[in-house]
Order: C-alpha cells, then structure tokens, then sequence
C-alpha cells in the first residue's frame, strides 16, 4: 500500500485549475447547439472539405516542417516562410513562447478579462502569471506598462481579445511594444484577426518582421473553419522561430490538417463571406441586446466572431445561462475567470441569433 512517509513527485500542475469546458447537454442529457466555443458556424469552406477527404497514409509521419502550408501562408500575408512556425493549433504555439522564454522566477503579464490559456501557459513553464487591471473589459496599455518588472518575460495580448470582444487599435498596440523593454518578448495573438472590418489591422504582422521580441500568433480554427484540426501558425524573428522549432513536437501538424489548411488560406471568398456574416450577426444581435439596456443588459463592443453579454439588473448571467439551456444552445458562462456576471455568445447563423436574442427577451421580460 502506498504511505506518505516518502517525498512525492511535486507536479508544476498543482497550482493550474484545470480547464473547465462549456456545458454541451442540458440537464435532461439532450445535446445542445454549440455557440459556446467561438467556432465558424459556416463550417469550412469546399477546398479544405475536400482536402480533408482525401486518403492519405496512416502510416506515414506527416511532414515535420509542415513546408507547403508555410509556403502558403507566407504567399498569403507577404512573409517569410522562414520566419513561420507551425504548431498543433495556436494553443501550442502560445504555450512554447512562455516555455521558451519564461521559467521559476520570471513573470508573464497579461490582461484581466484575457484568454484563459495565458494563465496556464506561465505556470506550465514555472513562471508567475502577473494578472493586469482592465479598462473596461479591455487591455489598459498604461496598467500593462506599469506592470512590467525586471522579473517580466513574456507579454501575452489577444486582439480582438476572448472572452470580451475588445479590441486595441494599432496606435495602443504599437505603444505598448514600444513601452517594453527590448528583452521582452511581446506576444500578440491575433486568432480573431480576419474577423476585423476590412479596413482595420493592428499592424501586427508589421511589427513581428521589423523587431526582434514580437510573435504574431493565427489560428485555423476561427474564421477558417478548421478548430478540429489543430493547426495554427506564428510568425517572428529567426531567433523566436527558431527557439520554437527547438521546443515543439516535431511532427505537431497532422497530414490533414496541413493540407485542409493549405486549402483553407487561399479561399479568400469563403474567409470574406464568413467575416460579413459574423459582422451582420454581430451587429443585429447587439442592437437586439442594446435595446434591453433598461433591464441592466449590455453588450460590450466586438472585433471577434462573439459578443460578451453583461446582466447587471434582475436577471443573472446564471439565470440567462440556464433559459438559454433551455432552449437548447450552449453559450459560455466564466465564474472562474471573474466573470459571473456576463455570458460570452458565438454568433451563430440568423436563426440562432434570434432564438438567443428572443429568449433572452422574453427572460427579463418575465422577470420585470
Ligand atoms: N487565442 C485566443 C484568443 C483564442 O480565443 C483561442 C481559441 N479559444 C486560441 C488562441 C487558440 O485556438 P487554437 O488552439 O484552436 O488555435
């Protein structure tokens, strides 16, 4: 039998909470419709369907440098592809920026209200997750710039950001690189990007080719239509790339993923179509919110394919949750994440969206 007389292995993980997924049945056990984890209710489009139906060798590694769907992605956004780096979705690729430059001592900084796997990201490798206040369910360049200490490694900004929509333009994101000292390494995780208005970019990609300490991160997963295949991609200095090749698992992209996302990143079409959806939905859906203002309803403004709804009146984000469940949709409630006042909602199609909407309506309706 075991005893306790010896030491135990101490496992890093004792101090991460464990990931807590989105509700997917209701209490009866029926499924629910997912606009819970931010994916394209579009599905993706026929040439990565197509690409993914193609056989190929189980038996065969897939290509470890991933070339072609690097190749692909640098034609697309005018990289290097040498300055890209594959991973298995952009969760991979944020957790080895923290791995590879942060460990016991160092801090990683990040916004309140920001993307879960930050926290995690900074404890997996040891380091101290330094938390910054919010402007209004934002990013507060001046608090992050307050924030950072000698100690500060790594930088995490999510624009647009998850869970709240919110969005810096590139004015603030520029300040705040140019307030970080220069062995800092900022990472801009841009997963939403292509869902901005076309005419809006935080010049991301601009600053990851011209400094040394910025990683751009994107994701197949959002406006591409492809969460289940794992694939993301990050761009930098040839020492960050560099740095993440050495760390990562070396065949981290599957042979299906690769080629559904090479498909994917050359149909711009299906990508417009999919962001004038979003913008539509998210507009209508928001204006529909708005208008129950006088029940203590706010739709805080969004860049991405989801809109962060707050319930500060008689009717509790935990209350909505549940009528929400009711009529059969899932949608994102975040308690652990300081949240529990607010229900993060995917903008889904048409339909959905008014079925949300209307039963949101009626709710505080009732509760009147
Ligand atoms: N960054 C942000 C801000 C996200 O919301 C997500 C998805 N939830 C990711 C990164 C990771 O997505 P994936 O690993 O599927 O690329």
């Amino acid at each position: 039998a075991m005893t306790d007389t010896h030491p135990n292995p101490k496992p890093w993980i004792a101090d991460i909470h464990a990931y807590v997924p989105g509700k997917s049945s209701a209490a009866d056990g029926q499924p629910l419709v997912k606009l819970s984890a931010n994916e394209n209710p579009l599905g993706c489009c026929d040439a990565a369907r197509a690409a993914l139906d193609e056989q190929r060798d189980p038996a065969a590694y897939p290509d470890p440098d991933a070339r072609v769907l690097r190749e692909a992605i640098a034609n697309r956004h005018s990289l290097d592809a040498a300055r890209i780096v594959c991973g298995t979705g952009s969760d991979e690729l944020l957790n080895l920026a923290a791995q590879g430059f942060a460990g016991v001592g160092d801090e990683v900084l990040f916004s309140r209200y920001s993307f879960a796997v930050y926290d995690i990201a900074a404890r997996r490798c040891g380091a101290t997750p330094v938390e910054v206040a919010d402007a209004d369910y934002g990013a507060d360049v001046d608090a992050m710039l307050a924030a950072v200490s000698p100690a500060t490694k790594v930088v995490f900004l999510a624009n647009p950001n998850n869970p709240t929509g919110s969005y810096l333009a590139r004015p603030e994101v520029e300040r705040l690189h140019a307030g970080l000292p220069s062995d800092v390494l900022f990472v801009l995780d841009q997963a939403y990007a292509e869902y901005l208005a076309q005419d809006e970019d935080d010049g991301g990609l601009e600053l990851a080719a011209a400094h040394r300490n910025v990683l751009v991160t994107r994701t197949f997963s959002k406006i591409h239509g492809l969460a289940g295949e794992r694939v993301g991609w990050a761009t930098g200095a040839p020492g960050l790339i560099d740095t993440l090749n050495r760390i990562r698992g070396p065949f981290n992209v599957t042979q299906s993923g690769q080629a559904a996302a090479t498909a994917a990143i050359d149909d711009a079409d299906f990508v417009e179509r999919s962001r004038a959806h979003n913008a539509a939905e998210r507009a209508r859906f928001a204006e529909r919110i708005g208008a129950l203002g006088n029940y203590g309803l706010r739709a805080l403004p969004s860049e991405a394919n989801f809109v962060m709804v707050l319930f500060e009146g008689a009717v509790s984000a935990a209350d909505a949750l549940e009528a929400i469940a009711g009529a059969g949709y899932a949608v994102r409630h975040l308690p652990g994440q300081g949240l529990p006042h607010a229900l993060r909602i995917t903008i889904g199609t048409a339909e959905q969206m008014d079925t949300i909407a209307d039963t949101i309506a009626a709710l505080v309706g009732s509760k009147a």
